[in-house]
């Protein structure tokens, strides 16, 4: 993308265009007028599948900013969400940031300090929470002491008994004690709309406090044919929880297509994916590749298609080959890698399936949809050496992957944290993602490793991603996990860890001779350790530290 080398260039001759201000509400109110009658469909905790549309949903979330407005809540303030992606949760995005307030979405899959630091942190003054994540609020209730308010997302006859030092709401009389008519406020475009901390593998979690205009610009990109590719006829189903990125966008973007959207609900599970892939002929689909290997296994199981479905979106990890393969040849479907992170909203570059495509060999091609894609327009992604300089676009020299662009963050909410922005010789601000990565000479980006996990032997770098997505390629490997440990000759040796298939037996010289064949000599681990489950964080991500801690010694004490 050509740009100015200033961060924020001064305007000299201003044009003669309209100003209008991108916001949040205009998304909404767009899918109410024109795709009226499209359907939202979501898998509700009661039980069954809610099907509703547009105009039932931006009805709804204008009686929700009624209710918010009586309730005393001023633009600005943040409220809170603990909940599954649904219909409910859909209209907090609206009903929130529509009128001004934020709508700070918090992952109940961390731990309860977490929760407590974030919602402390981020001051929340309500909290609008699925019913089952209620208890996780109970042993924390006494030291919230910003939270006026918690409001139960649920049917109001599931309502269950609720044992909280603060009022508590049920979410559908709440509403329903409101009027479906309110104009939105014109905010400015700045203004901000949305939160979400990052999931905190080394210290607190961080906020990344998200404008309107950043994310309806990330939604106008992402959904262009180069990038998701999506339109009125589309079927999207976010697998990727709406607690975490606002499910990649994926509910601004539906609406501002007038796709079909579907709300999987705390349904991730192979058989609760298929049916509602069935149901609304989903055909594409978004999550983390865990998510996708556990439905294809379903799917294998019982011998199940999934023909609707032509895209996989994979993202927040490398596309494993595997997972590649599978879905061409097993589902014909196109897996689609991402590469985007909390700061980035998080959708930055994507592989989408080009023409010349139809001519590749399959090795080619898959080779292709293993990197993380090439940037949309407005992102730019550069990787750079220790001293601060570019380094060469040849798909094999590393560098520090530094992004800039209208929907990356520009600082921390309320922690400045300096060293994550950094300023090049032409006086362009970056952020410094943490990632190592190559670009080649087409401008493909692939991730080698964050820089904390990649393993330093002897001076050379051996990526942990590279080689935990070979041993992923082997049928009895069901997860893989590779630390570096220290070495007295070496600094560090890599260190294997697998979860087997169930009920498959596999040793540790097949693992060994299969690696041969995958990966250099030297890259072969100094030890493999069969292991009954790895520990994640709070987005599934391979938690390493915890692996670090207790097996750093291991080679030296061996
Ligand atoms: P999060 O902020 O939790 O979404 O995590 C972002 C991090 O996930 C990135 O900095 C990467 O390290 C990792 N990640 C996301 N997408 C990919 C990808 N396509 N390939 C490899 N790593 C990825």
């Amino acid at each position: 993308m050509p740009t100015s080398n200033a961060n924020s260039p001064a305007i000299t001759h201003a044009g003669n265009m309209m100003t209008q201000p991108l916001l949040i509400s205009d998304l909404i109110d767009y899918a109410a007028a024109h795709h009226g009658n499209q359907s939202i469909y979501s898998r509700r905790l009661e039980g069954d599948i809610h099907r509703y549309t547009y105009r039932d949903a931006q009805a709804r979330s204008k009686q929700l900013a009624n209710a918010l407005i009586a309730l005393g809540v001023q633009q600005g303030d943040r409220i809170g969400t603990l909940a599954w992606n649904g219909y409910r949760h859909f209209e907090c995005y609206y009903g929130i940031s529509g009128i001004g307030a934020i709508c700070h979405t918090i992952n109940p899959r961390l731990y309860q300090e977490q929760i407590q630091y974030i919602i402390q942190h981020a001051q929340d003054s309500y909290l609008f929470v699925d019913a089952c994540f209620v208890s996780l609020l109970e042993p924390i209730a006494q030291q919230l002491s910003s939270v006026k308010g918690v409001v139960v997302m649920i049917d109001a006859e599931h309502m269950p008994k609720v044992d909280l030092p603060c009022d508590v709401f049920n979410y559908e009389t709440l509403i329903s004690e409101h009027s479906t008519e309110f104009i939105w406020p014109s905010l400015s475009p700045d203004c901000a709309a949305c939160l979400c901390y990052t999931s905190g593998t080394t210290g607190n979690p961080k906020g990344v406090l998200y404008s309107h205009q950043s994310t309806v610009l990330h939604a106008y990109a992402s959904r262009n044919p180069d990038a998701l590719n999506i339109g009125r006829d589309s079927v999207l189903m976010p697998v990727v929880p709406m607690y975490h990125v606002c499910a990649w966008g994926a509910p601004y973007i539906a609406a501002m297509a007038g796709a079909k959207l579907v709300l999987p609900g705390s349904g991730m599970e192979g058989e609760d994916l298929h049916e509602l892939i069935e149901l609304a002929q989903v055909d594409i689909m978004l999550g983390v590749p865990t998510v996708w290997l556990r439905l294809l296994d379903y799917l294998d199981s019982k011998n199940l298609k999934m023909p609707s479905v032509k895209t996989v979106g994979v993202g927040g990890a490398a596309s494993p080959r595997a997972l590649v393969e599978a879905l061409d040849k097993k589902h014909n479907a196109y897996l689609l890698p991402i590469w985007g992170m909390t700061e980035t909203s998080p959708l930055a570059t994507l592989g989408a399936p080009t023409k010349a495509m139809a001519n590749m060999s399959d090795d080619e091609r898959y080779r292709i949809q293993t990197t993380a894609g090439k940037p949309m327009f407005g992102i730019e992604i550069e990787i750079f050496d220790d001293d601060n300089q570019p380094v060469i676009h040849d798909g094999e020299s590393r560098g520090f992957l530094r992004v800039r662009g209208p929907w990356v963050l520009q600082r921390y909410y309320l922690d400045d944290k300096p060293e994550s922005f950094i300023t090049d010789e032409q006086g362009r601000t970056w952020f410094d993602t943490g990632d190592i990565a190559v670009i080649d000479a087409d401008s493909y980006l692939k991730i080698v490793d964050r820089a904390k996990d990649v393993v330093k032997s002897g001076g050379e770098w051996i990526s942990s991603i590279d080689l935990e997505n070979a041993a992923q390629g082997h049928d009895a490997v069901a997860e893989a996990c590779v630390i570096g440990v220290k070495h007295e000759q070496w600094d560090e040796r890599p260190l294997l860890f697998i979860v087997k298939q169930p009920s498959v037996e596999v040793s540790k010289e097949e693992i060994y001779a299969y690696l041969t064949t995958k990966v250099a000599k030297w890259w072969l681990p100094d030890d493999i350790i069969f292991i009954k489950e790895l520990p994640h964080t709070a987005t599934g991500k391979l938690q390493k530290r915890t692996l670090r801690d207790e097996y750093f010694l291991y080679l030296v004490n061996r």
